[in-house]
């Protein structure tokens, strides 16, 4: 099969390679590639030692299974979880399974013509899907956005901060959900994509109130800044990753006096799975138009290249 192996920063190279061949086999149709996919392609993940396949947003076709799967046949459309929580260990009970000491995993990124996983895994992350549609790719980074609307809470306007793939993301599933949503970004291209969208941009929000505002760029200098903007009781959420070892100065006193929650969330649960694939089938039409460009394996410098320029939203890949 045709793989798109990462070699090290900014080393992609397209190579043939067995197919893989764990209990389940899944032809993958399209990925989508995810800022963790940039972050590493740019300067290397301690998580992703070189060379790896990377992506893990991905849908396809059943094709191989040796055993049977519940609820699933072979030639099925699935979306695929990249991983699952075990829901037992300490983490699942105490109700953040997105922490779960013993997750299962695809066993390598979607970047490839197929993937292979254990029955365990397959069994709980493959997602019967109705059509071959890029929408499809979303689930996962839906599913992440999800997760932040649960640390969120009840809120009826939401700021959020940076308006990249992920910010943009988080924008389409407030107006799904019916909630008020501005968002803050300085990049032209970003700001024209937007506005073609229908998303508000705040250019002057300093004086205005929220009752959540959604970091979606990693600048710590930024967050002290925006607290005094998140309403009495309200949420401010770390929604980009930032790098161990960096410090936050924060005044203390809108987390005492007003009651601010400053929270953090990361990556997605397996019920986060479920909710975005029943809220891309409900309404795909709003989640699509965060697909901006597709490109094939051999094209995929060029899509990452746009990524790290801020000309694009959601890029797909395709062998
Ligand atoms: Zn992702
Ligand atoms: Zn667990």
């Amino acid at each position: 099969m045709k793989a798109l192996v990462y070699l090290g920063p900014k080393e992609l190279e397209l190579q043939d390679m067995e197919i893989p061949k764990d209990d389940v086999v899944i032809k993958v149709k399209e990925s989508g590639i995810c800022g963790t996919d940039l972050k590493t392609f740019l300067k290397g993940h301690p998580m992703f030692k070189p060379p790896v396949i990377l992506g893990h947003e991905c849908y396809g076709e059943v094709v191989g299974m040796t055993s049977d799967i519940p609820g699933i046949t072979l030639g099925d459309l699935v979306a695929v979880a990249p991983y699952i929580e075990c829901g037992k260990c300490e983490m699942c009970k105490r109700g953040v399974p997105e922490l779960c000491k013993n997750k299962t995993y695809v066993e390598t990124g979607c970047f490839a013509e197929y993937i292979s996983m254990s029955r365990e895994h397959a069994c709980k992350a493959l997602k019967k899907i109705p059509s071959d549609s890029s929408v499809f790719t979303l689930i996962e980074p839906l599913a992440c956005v999800l997760n932040g609307f649960e640390k969120i809470g009840h809120c009826s306007n939401i700021l959020v901060v940076g308006g990249g793939p992920m910010g943009a993301l988080f924008a389409i599933t407030a107006q799904d959900k019916g909630i008020n949503v501005s968002v803050v970004e300085t990049s032209d291209w970003r700001r024209k994509y937007l506005q073609s969208q229908k998303i508000e941009l705040c250019d002057k929000c300093e004086e205005m109130k929220f009752d959540a505002i959604v970091m979606a760029v990693n600048k710590p200098e930024l967050v002290n800044e925006y607290l005094e903007n998140v309403e009495n009781g309200g949420v401010l959420l770390l929604f980009s990753g930032y790098p161990s070892k960096s410090t936050l100065n924060v005044d203390p006193y809108s987390i005492h006096y007003r009651e601010v929650g400053l929270f953090g969330c990361f990556g997605f649960a397996g019920k986060h799975f479920n909710e975005a694939k029943v809220l891309i089938e409900r309404n795909p039409k709003n989640y699509e138009r965060l697909i901006t460009h597709q490109f094939s394996f051999a094209e995929a410098k060029k899509a990452f290249s746009l990524l790290n320029h801020a000309q694009a939203m959601k890029i797909i890949l395709r062998s």
